[in-house]
């Protein structure tokens, strides 16, 4: 059977009908002649939720045993007022599973540990107590400093506590700085700016040098990326917001010259455009950290921006690419921000998804 979004507590209830059951078995009284006594023949008594005083009385005649019939009327009360308690706790966490269920896939195969999926989504969270998560989430998300968006909190919490959970399951080695300089100096990943599959094991690559890095899909009102440090290595975590290949990388060098240049910042990209010329000094430098690697430098970026708005024929992207030595990618990527028109643009922008 198929787990049960939000159980409701009151199945867990003894109904009337099952306590008198208990009561025949224990006094060893048969069931048969207790139906039939009471011309209940076509019932099962598990079933019957309510009783009345003269059913009540005609029970403690049968069974003999005496105040039965009070035990049971007060047992039904009991019930009562359980059950309507138990109604508006369900009422409450259906409301508080249709707020979450938006994350489920965030979950993978690893909480099916809960006894309905609302309990399986807080144990990803990592909140025991489902009607306080959303409490709960806002009181995390405001001990981060995010001075330059308003995130959704539950979103981003959802996102960042992925992001965790994938750190710890990597096996890292320790953070070697050296090292992984070395690696992106080297530029193997220059050759695979559309190798998908490349992509696809950079995380893997990237555990020798002790950097954990995570792709986790777009949330709404979350971020492009994010860096954090745990046990002294850094958690670079990248969304495919936008559905860009050349916004992918762009994002991940920029991540990665946070890394390099501001150890144990803890560092949140919600910026509609990272490029804004607002913004403070570690994100221009994050910036000119991605510019050198992947644009070389940002001549294309202030040449493009100078003929903004402009239409160009085809061969413009194939000029840009030789004279400033930038892959075509990149090369739309600034062009629509300058937004300069040509046909072939579209062309040359690849799309990319974080299954
Ligand atoms: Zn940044």
């Amino acid at each position: 059977m198929e787990k049960l979004k939000v159980i409701n507590p009151i199945q867990y209830f003894t109904t009337v009908g099952e306590e008198i059951e208990d009561i025949l078995s224990s006094n060893e009284i048969s069931m048969d002649s207790f139906l039939s006594s009471m011309k209940w023949n076509d019932k099962e008594l598990k079933s019957i939720m309510k009783i009345s005083k003269s059913e009540a009385k005609k029970i403690e005649d049968f069974i003999s045993v005496g105040e039965i019939s009070s035990y049971i009327l007060n047992f039904q009360n009991d019930y009562k007022s359980s059950k309507e308690s138990a109604e508006n706790t369900y009422k409450d966490n259906l409301k508080i599973y249709k707020k979450l269920e938006h994350l489920l896939p965030l979950l993978r195969n690893e909480f099916s540990d809960g006894i309905d999926v609302l309990e399986d989504i807080s144990n990803f969270l990592g909140i025991d107590e489902e009607s306080e998560i959303l409490d709960k989430v806002k009181e995390n998300i405001a001990l981060y400093k995010i001075s330059n968006f308003v995130p959704d909190d539950l979103n981003l919490y959802a996102w960042l506590r992925r992001g965790e959970l994938d750190f710890f399951q990597k096996k890292l080695e320790l953070y070697n700085k050296g090292l992984f300089t070395e690696w992106l100096e080297r530029k193997e990943w220059k050759n695979n700016l559309t190798n998908l599959e490349y992509i696809s094991q950079l995380p893997k690559i990237l555990e020798t040098y002790g950097v954990a890095l995570v792709y986790t899909p777009y949330l709404e009102k979350t971020v492009f990326g994010a860096v954090r440090w745990f046990e002294n290595r850094p958690l670079v975590q990248v969304s495919d917001k936008g559905k860009c290949l050349a916004t992918f990388w762009y994002t991940l060098f920029h991540e990665f010259g946070h890394v390099i240049k501001h150890e144990n910042d803890e560092i949140f990209e919600g910026q509609a455009d990272l490029s804004k010329s607002s913004i403070n000094k570690k994100e221009k430098e994050a910036n000119s950290f991605a510019y050198d690697y992947l644009f070389n430098g940002d001549n294309l970026r202030k040449y493009l921006f100078g003929q903004r708005n402009k239409s160009v024929q085809e061969d413009f992207i194939h000029d840009m690419s030789a004279r400033f030595g930038v892959n075509k990618m990149f090369v739309a990527f600034w062009m629509k921000k300058a937004r300069i028109r040509s046909w072939t643009t579209k062309d040359y922008m690849p799309p990319f998804q974080i299954k």
